[in-house]
């Protein structure tokens, strides 16, 4: 039908540049103090998100644009040494290790024994099982990241791509059901994707958690550098590299340590209130009106925080994640003004707390304003591309859910090839706000865009995001710079505004 296709071309021509670098700009701006949630920059974000949906004509849910989400923040002052065979070892804070408490206590204690639990990881469909007849109540256990699956294995633990058993979010969730006193990650480079730069500033400061009883309560979780967990054990007579060969061996039993953790984690806990915004473009058969597909992109970054030289900054979160706010409010406007209208409805959701561990996005599975088990798919966009027009797209999940198959489609229709995950292995489909979805049963795909650079060399797109990843992620770095080159947003966008329709519109 010519005026329908016609009416989509005029609504994703309205994806322009200038709206995008508009928004981008003001989000980003230092004024916004990094808009962690609950602040005045964050309150600031939140207001002018809510702003525009309400320009654009996007309609309130229960009569507003906001979800309110009750947060728990926390700021950790914690002690740690550990008692070994030959003395004490006092790691340094927070160049070896972050710590905080996982229950809603201004003080928590613990003294425990400690236990290396390998993966830390129960799955009865790979008959895999690290805490095979070990108590481990009460104890602090030393795991190791990711999960046993490699290149070498691959019908085993999804091979080289990580699995959800190889999150950190799994394991603090499988120490909780085990009773555990506590849980330490041994951080490494590799296995993470990133330095230590980045669990410090993630992990220090304001953290948040969702209000009320934690689902999963710790006493205590942290990460500890490779180095110091490695001094740990070899102080409590063991060997790191011994006991990680022995913890990817099917009948690895968890091995005690012969050292105990004595930790105390004071917390300054304040109630904040914080809220994803939402807007509803309504779809045009009533029948549908309860099937929402959902376009989703978080709006909080780090805030305001003090680094490791003293200084204090704020982080603006240009490219993580105003980008993707400033891209998903363009899409809004393009469709919202067209005379485009899908069957079902289009729900955009700006979600708070993404940094703190999805929880905007949690508190929208845990009170969904839809029922899930009819929400058709969810779309998020977490880093608009910020550098120019690309050949390729790189969506993660596309092979998880038939909503795949139309994010393919959408790409094709723009001439642009999906390209494969580049690092599977850091499973980065477990780390963005649609993943608390899909795990509730919505069929999600992360638009995240290509590297393929129209007119660079080979490789420019990966040492591009390399040196992102080295030098800004989450860093005050990451900033707005005047000249960036909004193409490549543009065809995300289209992309996603596609697929998203397509969605709307399938049976
Ligand atoms: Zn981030």
């Amino acid at each position: 039908m010519t005026s329908d296709s016609a009416a989509l071309e005029a609504a994703l021509a309205r994806i322009r540049p200038e709206t995008i670098d508009a928004h981008l700009r003001f989000l980003a701006h230092p004024l916004l103090e990094g808009r962690a949630p609950g602040t005045r920059g964050g309150t600031l974000a939140m207001e002018y998100i809510r702003a525009q949906m309400q320009r654009m004509g996007l309609q309130p849910l229960g009569g507003s644009h906001l979800q309110p989400v009750a947060l728990r923040g926390m700021i950790a002052a914690p002690t740690l040494r550990f008692a070994v065979a030959d003395g004490e070892m006092a790691p340094a804070y927070p160049d070896e290790y972050v710590l905080e408490a996982g229950i809603p206590d201004a003080h928590v204690s613990v003294d425990a024994e400690i236990v290396f639990a390998g993966f830390g990881i129960t799955a009865p469909e790979w008959e895999w099982d690290d805490f095979a007849g070990a108590d481990v109540a009460g104890k602090v256990l030393l795991i190791r990241v990711n999960d046993p699956g490699t290149e070498e294995t691959p019908g085993f633990f999804d091979g080289r791509a990580l699995t959800y058993y190889g999150r950190w979010t799994y394991k603090f969730e499988e120490a909780s059901r085990r009773g555990a006193a506590g849980a330490l990650l041994i951080h490494t480079d590799a296995s993470a994707g990133y330095g230590w730069n980045v669990v410090r500033s993630s992990n220090t400061g304001q953290q948040f958690d969702t209000a009320g009883e934690p689902e999963f309560p710790l006493p205590v979780h942290g990460w500890i550098s490779e180095s110091a967990a490695r001094e740990l054990v070899r102080r409590a007579g063991e060997d790191l590299d011994a006991l990680m060969a022995a913890s990817e061996r099917r009948g690895f039993r968890p091995v005690p340590l012969r050292a105990r953790m004595h930790a105390e984690v004071t917390s300054d806990l304040t109630e904040v209130h914080s809220a994803n915004v939402v807007g509803l473009l309504p779809g045009s058969d009533p029948a549908r009106a309860g099937e929402p597909v959902l376009l989703t992109s978080h709006y909080d970054h780090l805030g305001v925080r003090t680094g490791p030289d003293g200084e204090t900054r704020v982080y603006p979160g240009a490219y993580d994640n105003a980008s993707g706010v400033a891209l998903l409010l363009a899409i809004a406007e393009s469709v919202a003004e067209s005379a485009v209208r899908a069957p079902r409805p289009l729900l955009f959701i700006t979600t708070t707390a993404e940094e703190s561990g999805l929880l905007g996005a949690t508190w929208y599975a845990r009170h969904p304003l839809f029922p899930l088990a009819a929400t058709e798919g969810v779309l998020n966009v977490d880093g608009a591309n910020l550098q120019g027009r690309t050949r390729d797209l790189a969506p993660l999940g596309i092979d998880r859910s038939p909503l795949g198959a139309l994010v393919r489609a959408a790409a094709d229709e723009e001439g642009m090839e999906i390209r494969p995950e580049a690092h599977p292995e850091q499973g980065m489909f477990f780390r963005q706000d649609h993943f608390p979805l899909a795990r509730a049963g919505v069929d999600a795909v992360a638009m995240d865009h290509g590297l393929a650079y129209e007119g660079r060399p080979e490789g420019w797109g990966e040492r591009w995001y390399e040196e992102f990843v080295s030098t800004h992620y989450h860093q005050p770095t990451d900033a707005y710079h005047e000249g960036w080159d909004y193409g490549g947003a543009v065809q995300q966008g289209r992309v996603m505004l596609r697929a998203a329709l397509a969605a709307a519109l399938l049976g």
